[in-house]
């Protein structure tokens, strides 16, 4: 399988909690980006690669004008065929979801739409500056259905700093009840240079305790379970058939190709990642360059390694016979710690597959950091 990522680095707004390179820009600034962005897919030649899945994430691709979309799905078009794609997803603030943008998306083939939704509760809202109602959040959902996307995400928040329990059941009811077939489910971390982050240094912002957060993700598991969720990996809930087949390549380590400022690929051993600077990323396209801020060529122990980190965050697991085939060696010699652990229960083996018993996974990164 292979991939193809488009970072679009803008939001309408700034979320305090969020770490991933976006900024709020001009029209102008826009619209350079565009016209960079289609001088970079030429220079990485994409009609040469064969792609499965698209996935056109940012920031917020949506914050775009309709013409600027269309300016770089047309070119995406003629590049990668995108009726032959076996998933393409977009992601979207509900806000900004409208007939005219969704009419385009079913124009160039789009076939899963991302929505971020994070809460339905307005203190919370408050708290992440993310205002949507529940009622607008269905004329939303129902403009994308009407138009014949079904495969919908939502994406929920949880651990909101002072978020109490009751606000976290309700939120996951209200999150169950737009019969949508995949939810992505992540808590809150606070990460470096973020407004949070700043807010907890100053000391103006209490976060959820460890126990609290961990009680709210079983209960997350265990309702999700009896709404007939599959939950297939760490954060991610789907119905069967619905599990993300692009974010699946990346769990899976195979390679995709990244466009846009701060994204990075997987190809050929590398890892490359383009420069996290929106004037230094025009500068390198517009003498024909795309500027890296890291290149770094993935040795064997650490390919080992990274199947081992992103095997495990599948709750099926990972498959030993791929391991073997990938690497010609057994898994159990490379990472002895292995054979401890399925002593000690945190992990298991089920016909080909070794996996974290669903009641370990709060604590998987305790569990891969034993292994690796
Ligand atoms: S969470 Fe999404 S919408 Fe908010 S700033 Fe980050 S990328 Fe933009």
């Amino acid at each position: 399988m292979l991939g193809l990522y488009v970072h679009i680095p803008f939001c309408n707004q700034v979320c305090p909690y969020c770490d991933f390179f976006k900024m709020v820009a001009s029209k102008e600034r826009k619209k350079m980006f565009v016209d960079a962005l289609l001088a970079e897919m030429k220079l990485k030649n994409l009609h040469n690669y064969q792609f499965d899945t698209l996935y056109i994430g940012g920031g917020s691709p949506s914050s775009l004008e309709i013409t600027m979309l269309e300016k770089i799905l047309i070119r995406l078009d003629e590049v990668v065929n995108l009726a032959l794609l076996k998933e393409f997803t977009i992601e979207v603030n509900p806000l900004e979801i409208t007939e005219e943008l969704i009419k385009l998306f079913v124009k160039y083939h789009v076939s899963r739409l991302s929505i971020g939704v994070q809460t339905l509760n307005p203190r919370l809202q408050k708290i992440i500056n993310r205002p949507l109602t529940t009622e607008l959040l269905q004329t939303k959902i129902a403009i994308v259905k009407k138009y014949g996307i079904a495969n919908i995400n939502l994406d929920l928040l949880y651990a909101i700093p002072s978020e109490t329990w009751e606000e976290f059941c309700e939120d996951l009811e209200k999150i169950t009840s737009f019969d949508v077939p995949h939810l992505s489910c992540y808590s809150l971390i606070l990460e470096e240079h973020t407004i949070f982050y700043h807010q907890f240094q100053k000391k103006q912002l209490t976060l959820i305790d460890e126990k609290m957060e961990a009680k709210m993700y079983h209960h997350l598991c265990n309702f999700l379970k009896t709404q007939k969720f599959i939950h297939y990996e760490t954060s991610n809930f789907a119905r069967k058939g619905y599990e993300s087949i692009h974010n699946l390549i990346y769990w899976n380590c195979d390679e995709y190709v990244a466009l846009g400022p701060g994204a990075s690929s997987y190809l050929d051993n590398y890892r490359f990642k383009t420069i996290s600077n929106l004037q230094s990323y025009f500068e390198g396209l517009k003498n024909q360059t795309i500027i890296l801020e890291e290149k770094i060529k993935i040795t064997n122990e650490e390919k080992q390694k990274e199947a081992i980190m992103l095997g495990l965050r599948k709750c099926q697991g990972l498959s030993l016979t791929k391991f073997f085939e990938d690497f010609n060696v057994s898994i159990f010699e490379v990472f002895p710690a292995i054979n401890q652990l399925l002593e000690e229960k945190l992990l298991k083996i089920k016909g080909d597959y070794l996996f974290i018993p669903n009641k370990y996974f709060y604590i998987s990164n305790y569990i891969i950091n034993k292994i690796i």
